[in-house]
């Protein structure tokens, strides 16, 4: 294809997902539904395999994972010694969680955030927010030196990433190490979400204040993609680290 002809194609594709808006109660809804096709039950392979790069030999990371959901990596990292702070909107979710993996918890209100909560695990290991991720910030959870995100950054609203990114990159420490896990497809066949989002985008919305480094590109197409109508799916992770100051 000529150059002009692939950049009528990249038009196209973006305004497929553009103006898609998923309302947080609908994430609720999911949750109560137990419509929770995203969660896995095994720890992440990506996350597996580019870990090192993230820890970068440190001992106890501060990690925050964006829009956890009940991700079983949160309990694989705290048992090797790091802590794991999470921001969910789904209060069963976040109860699944401590239930699954028969943590003990206790429940706290977030006085910076009305309405807000936040579940720790009794050994202080993990927090999880109750809220909005837009709400949080690092006057209430801090600073962190390791970012996961899975199911996060290609599940808010395409509207809404610059926004998203500026928080994020609000949350990082000066060596803090950022995994972001993106998927690629054909989004004239598919809604969203989880949506489309591509190195370009990436780029766009983080590459202002981080580095943005592709680690890995694995063939993720599985049988239950043939149902939203994909033929394929391409998962890439990045790995964003702050622009030296
Ligand atoms: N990262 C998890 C969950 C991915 S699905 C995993 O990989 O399994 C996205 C999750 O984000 C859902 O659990 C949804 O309830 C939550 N969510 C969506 N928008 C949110 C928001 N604005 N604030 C907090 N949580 C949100």
């Amino acid at each position: 294809p000529s150059k002009t002809s692939t950049l009528i194609h990249r038009r196209e594709e973006m305004s497929a997902q553009e103006n898609r808006v998923m309302a947080l109660s609908e994430w609720e809804d999911r949750w109560q539904e137990g419509k929770t096709g995203f969660h896995r039950s095994e720890v992440h392979n990506l996350l597996e395999s580019n870990l090192d790069k993230v820890v970068c030999g440190r001992n106890e990371v501060r990690f925050f994972f964006p829009l956890c959901g009940k991700a079983v990596d949160m309990k694989w990292l705290a048992d090797m010694g790091h802590t794991v702070v999470g921001v969910e909107i789904s209060e069963k979710g976040i109860k699944q969680f401590f239930a699954e993996q028969n943590l003990a918890f206790n429940e706290e209100p977030v006085p910076a955030i009305s309405g807000a909560k936040v579940f720790k695990s009794t050994d202080g290991k993990i927090s999880i927010y109750q809220c909005d991720l837009y709400k949080f910030s690092s006057t209430v959870g801090g600073k962190f030196g390791g970012i996961w995100d899975r199911g996060a950054l290609v599940a808010i609203n395409p509207c809404d990433r610059q926004k998203y990114a500026t928080l994020l990159m609000s949350l990082m420490n000066n060596d803090c190490r950022y995994l972001v896990d993106t998927l690629e497809y054909n989004p004239e066949l598919y809604k969203g979400p989880p949506f489309f989002v591509s190195e370009e985008d990436v780029k766009n919305v983080f590459g202002g204040g981080c580095d943005v480094e592709l680690l890995e590109s694995v063939d993720a197409f599985e049988e239950k993609h043939k149902s939203w109508g994909l033929d394929s799916l391409t998962e890439k992770v990045y790995l964003l680290t702050p622009k030296a100051q």
